[in-house]
C-alpha cells in the first residue's frame, strides 16, 4: 500500500506525494524546494513526476527536480510541460510498478484546454478542475466543458478520495452556502472545514460522495441551485449546463 503526503507550496498548493516509505510519484510539482526537503527527510526516491496541467504552480519545480534525479514526466500530451516524457491522453494508464499502482488518464478540459486527471488505487488526482465544494476556473475552454469534465469525475465510485492541488475549501463553503442555504450535509461540512483551517490543517482528501452531496458545481440539476442561480441571473435557467455557466460567473466576483 502507498501514503499521500501534501506537501505545502506557494500560499495555498499541495503537491502531493504517493510513495511506500521507498518510492514516491510526485503530483504537480509547482515548487521543487520543499519535495526535494520531504524526500530528503522521509529517504524518498523519486521514480516520477505526474502534471495535470501547464501552469506554473503545477509544473514550476520540474526542471530543478530533474537536475537532482533522473525520472520520467507525465503530463497531458496537448500542452506545454517542461521536461516532459510521457505525453498522455484518455485511456492512456499510468504503470508505476516501484509503487504497484496504476493510474488511468482522464481528459477534462475547461480550466486549461488539454487538463489531465489521473485516477488509481481509489484516488483522484485532478488538478485545478474539481476542488473540495468548488471547481477550478475557466481559463481556455468553456462552461460546457467544463461542467462534462466535472461530470465525468462525479461518476466515478462515492468512495473515490479526491486530491486536488489548492486549499481552497474554506472559501468554496463560504460560497456554497450563499447558493444553497438549507443543505444540512453542507451546514456540517462547513463546521467541520471551519474547525480544521482554525487549526491549519489540510480538508484534503474529499471524497466524491461528500463532492456530490455539497459541491454546488455538482448539484446544477437540483432545483435549490437552478432557483438560485435563476435568481440572480435575473431570468429562468433551464438546463444545468446554465446553471453551472452562472454559478461559476457568480463565484468569479463572490
Ligand atoms: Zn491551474
Ligand atoms: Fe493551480
Amino acid at each position: 500500500m502507498f501514503n499521500i503526503h501534501p506537501v505545502r507550496a506557494f500560499k495555498d498548493n499541495y503537491i502531493w506525494v504517493i510513495h511506500n516509505q521507498h518510492y514516491a510519484a510526485i503530483v504537480d510539482p509547482g515548487s521543487a524546494s520543499a519535495v526535494l526537503t520531504y524526500l530528503q527527510q522521509q529517504e524518498l526516491q523519486p521514480i516520477a513526476i505526474l502534471n495535470t496541467h501547464h501552469h506554473h504552480d503545477h509544473t514550476g519545480g520540474n526542471v530543478t527536480l530533474l537536475q537532482a534525479f533522473t525520472m520520467p514526466v507525465y503530463g497531458p500530451a496537448n500542452e506545454h510541460i517542461p521536461e516532459l516524457t510521457h505525453g498522455l491522453r484518455e485511456r492512456d494508464t499510468v504503470h508505476l510498478a516501484e509503487l504497484s499502482l496504476d493510474l488511468a488518464v482522464l481528459d477534462i478540459p475547461g480550466h486549461t484546454a488539454g487538463h489531465i486527471a489521473y485516477y488509481g488505487g481509489k484516488s483522484l488526482f485532478c488538478g485545478d478542475t474539481l476542488f473540495a465544494c468548488g471547481c477550478g476556473r475557466i481559463f481556455e475552454g468553456t462552461a460546457q466543458q467544463m461542467y462534462t469534465s466535472l461530470q465525468k469525475l462525479a461518476s466515478l465510485p462515492d468512495d473515490t478520495l479526491v486530491y486536488c492541488t489548492h486549499e481552497y475549501t474554506l472559501a468554496n463553503v463560504c460560497f456554497a452556502k450563499e447558493v444553497e442555504a438549507d443543505n444540512p450535509i453542507l451546514a456540517q461540512r462547513a463546521i467541520e472545514i471551519e474547525a480544521q483551517r482554525k487549526h491549519d490543517l489540510p480538508t484534503l482528501p474529499s471524497t466524491l460522495a461528500m463532492e456530490k452531496a455539497t459541491n454546488p458545481f455538482l448539484r446544477c440539476d437540483q432545483p435549490a441551485l437552478i432557483n438560485a442561480a435563476s435568481r440572480h441571473a435575473g431570468k429562468r435557467l433551464q438546463d444545468p449546463i446554465s446553471v453551472f455557466a452562472e454559478l461559476r460567473q457568480w463565484k468569479d466576483t463572490f
